[in-house]
């Protein structure tokens, strides 16, 4: 069936999502495709990315379920009518806003957390009253084959479809008229999703990257510092788009941080990574070579790990000291289990450094001072902040997920991403009564009229 085809069905459809009840019916069946299936989701993620049972549990599985949870809890208090403030001409009038679904819209996955990507925006698009098509990613497979094969079996066939395949398809999928598009991935193809969408006057949702700078102030617990910094940087083989990027510290604390850094990475994956069950893999030889070649690239020491294995799509946790601005490493986005570390010796010159650079999806600082911490969150931009942890600020569906500048637009999770896929409409509802006072702002304008 050709995508226009497969549009016209979902389009046909777009009616039975008006109904909040039917909502919850597919927001149910969705949670059942979940709970249901929980081995196949975990053994598709070991497959393209060696993930961890309880790593797909957490980030992936009962991070979705929360989300469908949280949905199917507020659904009915989202879709109300908002009434608004009103002012004396429309004293007896009834004005509210009215959340009014968009349509038909696409959803494109990336990779790396490639059933929340995919399923997050769906949850969303769906608690919205839309349907949808999902384009999973080509690159974590097992999980997009998953996707395509489960999905149907429980939410509805003529409101929401799977459409799997690389960039030929994505294309072509991208030449028809959506109502809204959410794309997650890296911005060169955000600007294709962009200029495509700009054909249609379609809004557009884009989850970016970028590099994610992280801050250890002179005064601050460095190892506990060091722990968090160490957990989210390695997790996924450093494949997350939240993932501190780099560090920014004071020379006199890098020793301190390497140490610390080197015992978190001990405790976590033992002395050979290599053979932790618990280290992931990076996703193909592209990636492989992009991030290898970055590494040797570097004129930084390589003060942890530098040890790859092709065969085995392996790269060990890698920690870089005494790197330059101008260093390989600093130019793009990392996107792999390689952590910089750049000499800032003050919060002044650290907020100077993420300033003069694009604006981040996320930024991270940790210092005992929380007036330092404060002064931070004031002085930058950044999609997202968290003091003294990483990565945790996605943890709360009540904060909204989405990037600033070059590192995204818009936003989703939780009711956030209800607003993304709802219209508002301005809704005012006037009696045919007092048509007189209403006179008076029909031509012609005489004096007479409006003399008081
Ligand atoms: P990817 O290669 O999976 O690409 C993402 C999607 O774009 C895929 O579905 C792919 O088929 C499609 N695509 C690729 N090339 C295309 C083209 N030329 N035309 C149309 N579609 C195309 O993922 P990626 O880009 O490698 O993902 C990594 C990037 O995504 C990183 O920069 C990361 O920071 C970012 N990311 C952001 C978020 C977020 O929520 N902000 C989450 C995950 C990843």
């Amino acid at each position: 069936m050709s995508m226009a085809a497969v549009l016209e069905r979902l389009r046909a459809n777009v009616d039975k999502m008006k109904s909040v009840e039917y909502r919850h019916e597919q927001l149910r069946a969705l949670l059942r495709c979940i709970d249901e299936n929980v081995d196949r989701w975990t053994e598709a993620l070991r497959k393209d990315l060696h993930k961890a049972k309880m790593e797909c549990l957490v980030m992936e599985v009962n991070y979705t379920r929360n989300e469908v949870i949280c949905h199917l809890n507020n659904l009915d208090e989202w879709t109300k009518p908002e009434y608004v403030k009103k002012e004396l001409l429309q004293i007896s009038d009834e004005c509210y806003i009215q959340k009014e679904p968009l349509g038909v819209v696409l959803i494109i996955g990336a990779w790396n957390y490639p059933v929340q990507l995919v399923l997050c925006p769906l949850i969303a698009a769906i608690s919205a009253g839309n349907c949808a098509i999902m384009k999973p990613s080509e690159l974590s497979e097992a999980t997009a084959a998953l996707i395509e094969e489960l999905l149907p079996k429980y939410v509805d066939k003529d409101c929401f479809a799977v459409i799997n395949g690389g960039v030929k398809e994505t294309t072509e999928l991208l030449e028809q008229k959506f109502d809204h598009i959410m794309y997650t991935g890296n911005s060169n193809v955000g600007k294709i999703v962009m200029a495509a969408a700009a054909k249609h006057l379609t809004p557009v949702t884009l989850e970016l990257g970028g590099k994610s700078p992280c801050y250890v102030d002179k005064n601050c617990d460095v190892e506990v510092a060091a722990r968090r910094i160490a957990w989210g940087r390695f997790v996924n083989s450093g494949q997350t788009c939240i993932a501190p990027d780099y560090v920014l510290c004071p020379s006199e604390n890098q020793e301190r941080l390497l140490k610390g850094l080197q015992a978190a990475l001990e405790e976590y994956f033992g002395k050979d990574p290599k053979e932790s069950e618990d280290y992931c893999r990076i996703v193909n030889q592209r990636h492989f070579q992009r991030v290898k070649t970055m590494i040797e690239k570097t004129k930084g020491s390589i003060a942890i790990g530098g040890d790859s294995d092709e065969k085995d799509l392996y790269i060990s946790p890698t920690v870089v000291k005494d790197v330059q601005p101008t260093d390989a490493l600093m130019e793009g986005e990392i996107f792999g289990p390689v952590l910089p570390i750049v000499t800032a010796e003050t919060a002044d010159d650290a907020i100077r450094f993420i300033n003069s650079r694009d604006k981040p999806l996320a930024l991270y600082a940790f210092a005992n001072d929380q007036k330092v911490i404060r002064d931070i969150v004031e002085r930058t931009s950044s999609g997202a902040f968290c003091g003294n942890d990483t990565m945790m600020q996605m943890s709360l569906s009540t904060l909204p997920f989405g990037g600033v500048g070059t590192s995204g637009m818009g936003n989703y999770h939780g009711k956030f991403g209800f607003d993304t896929f709802s219209h508002k409409k301005a809704v005012m509802l006037k009696a045919l009564a007092m048509e007189k006072m209403n006179g008076l702002r029909y031509p012609p304008y005489t004096d007479q009229k409006w003399s008081w």
